[in-house]
């Protein structure tokens, strides 16, 4: 059977999942046994409970129990716990978790505490949801993006918040400073990661985000040197179009590093596997059909096609257009 490997961050990774499963469905993708590695870097402790939100995007995306509008948490959700928690004033008010989801999070939260690592406790999860495909948390180990931003007020003259403040509080709506990813360095990547990707056909990075989705699985030490090894081909789809990300805050987080928000530079800050990056291929959209020549020139194959994921339909053509850039 064919292996297909996936670097997935939260909302971009799940629809590109989800076309990949709809066109191998439709008979337009060869069968392939797929796994995710998923992002945890966004991870956060809330009320006591351990919240996981890309993993749980993968998993309810695929296992049909997405909030399709909001695309994260739980479909017909209700916020009874959170009314009452603002009731009686807890922090933090900014971060919502429904009802239902809340579930989730009991459950996984119960089971670290019984000493399950995070990989076993994805797998219980997925039991219930099926999702198709093997989901696997990139590491065991506690490892948080935080944003530094400048702060007048403070001594030092910046500030520093967990990733999902920045994002959820702050709504990435002032300049990230700084990413700082603690606890990576001494991170090992989960039990099966550098297996399912020195073992894959295809090793596909989704246009999930390049700074804190995909740069942060590639950050546990090993990962990327497997991505360089690895004999299978390593294919990516930009996640920013036409300049701008297509939702969320690629933009911010790109400037963070350094690096501009265009879609041949993010092909070219991931590399040529040649050079010691991490492609093979690189797909653009359309509208960056002029950045074909500057990705080429670096080594990387490279293609515009239409990157929006309007519906699993054009998402599985991607899909399609991916593989045939790589040759497979
Ligand atoms: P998050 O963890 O929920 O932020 O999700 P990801 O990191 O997996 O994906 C976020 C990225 O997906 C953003 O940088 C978006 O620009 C990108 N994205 C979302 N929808 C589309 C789409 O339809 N086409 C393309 N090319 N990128 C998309
Ligand atoms: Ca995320």
């Amino acid at each position: 059977m064919y292996r297909i490997t996936v670097l997935s961050g939260g909302m971009g990774g799940a629809r590109f999942l989800q076309g990949l499963k709809h066109g191998i469905a439709a008979g337009r993708l060869p069968r392939a046994e797929i796994t995710v590695v998923a992002n945890t870097a966004d991870d956060l402790w809330v009320h006591g409970l351990k919240v996981c939100p890309d993993l749980d995007t993968v998993m309810y995306t695929l296992g049909d129990g997405i909030d399709t509008e909001r695309g994260w948490g739980r479909r017909e959700e209700s916020w009874s716990v959170r009314e009452e928690l603002a009731a009686y004033g807890v922090e933090p008010t900014w971060f919502g978790l429904g009802d239902r989801d809340i579930a989730t999070h009991l459950v996984r939260t119960q089971m670290l505490e019984a000493g399950y690592p995070l990989s076993q406790v994805t797998e219980a999860l997925c039991a219930r949801w099926q999702p198709g495909v093997r989901l696997l948390p990139m590491t065991d180990d506690r490892v948080e993006t935080h944003v530094a931003v400048a702060d007048a007020d403070s001594p030092s003259g910046q500030r520093v918040m967990h990733f999902q403040e920045y994002w959820v509080r702050l709504q990435a709506s002032v300049p990230a400073e700084t990413v700082v990813v603690v606890g990576q360095p001494e991170s090992t990547p989960a039990p099966g990661v550098l297996e399912a990707i020195g073992g894959a056909d295809v090793v596909f990075l989704p246009p999930s985000n390049p700074v804190v989705s995909v740069g942060t699985i590639l950050g546990v030490p090993g990962v990327r040197s497997a991505l360089t090894t690895t004999p299978a081909s390593v294919v990516g789809l930009s996640p920013i179009v036409g300049g701008r990300h297509v939702r969320g805050m690629a933009e911010q987080m790109l400037a963070a590093i350094g690096v501009d928000a265009q879609a041949g530079a993010v092909g070219r800050h991931y590399g040529s596997r040649a050079a010691g990056g991490v492609l093979d291929g690189w797909l653009v959209d359309t509208a960056d059909a002029g950045q074909v020549e500057e990705v080429e020139a670096a080594g990387i194959r490279c293609r515009s096609v239409p990157l929006m994921m309007t519906d699993p339909d054009a998402t599985a053509a991607m899909a399609r257009a991916a593989l045939d850039l790589v040759g497979r």
